[in-house]
């Protein structure tokens, strides 16, 4: 597989490319979260409507917040974070965080411990 998948944006779920900088649909770099520009609503070229879902001009095709530099937190240039990014949200078979099965466990390890009270005050 050469292409690189698409995956959902973790901020507004659009479908956006991994590598972008910044989510043409929220204006989010997808690693981190952080804003990366202010609300552009329409094509300084084409001075037609950027579409409200995806943010790609329907004229000229060029995807919002293009021209954005390199986020702070390092993405896209971090390899690893592009990884992660896709292993947590790709469109298909994306996997759970980590963080989602450590709660579960927490929860099934505190009703073990109630069922253990409730045995041990019965005898
Ligand atoms: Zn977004
Ligand atoms: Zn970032
Ligand atoms: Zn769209
Ligand atoms: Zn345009």
């Amino acid at each position: 597989m050469s292409e690189t998948p698409f995956i959902r944006c973790p901020g507004c779920d659009t479908l956006i490319d991994p590598t972008r900088t910044a989510c043409p649909g929220c204006g989010r770099c997808p690693a981190c979260g952080v804003k990366r520009s202010q609300t552009v609503k329409t094509c300084p070229n084409c001075n037609l409507a950027y579409c409200s879902c995806c943010g790609r001009c329907p004229q000229c095709l060029e995807l919002r917040y293009s021209e954005i530099g390199p986020c702070e937190c390092g993405h896209p240039k971090d390899a690893q974070q592009i990884e992660d990014l896709v292993r947590y949200h790709a469109t298909v078979g994306a996997e759970r965080r980590p963080a989602e099965t450590g709660c579960i466990l927490v929860v099934v390890i505190l009703l073990i411990l109630f069922f253990i009270g409730m045995f041990t005050l019965k005898g």
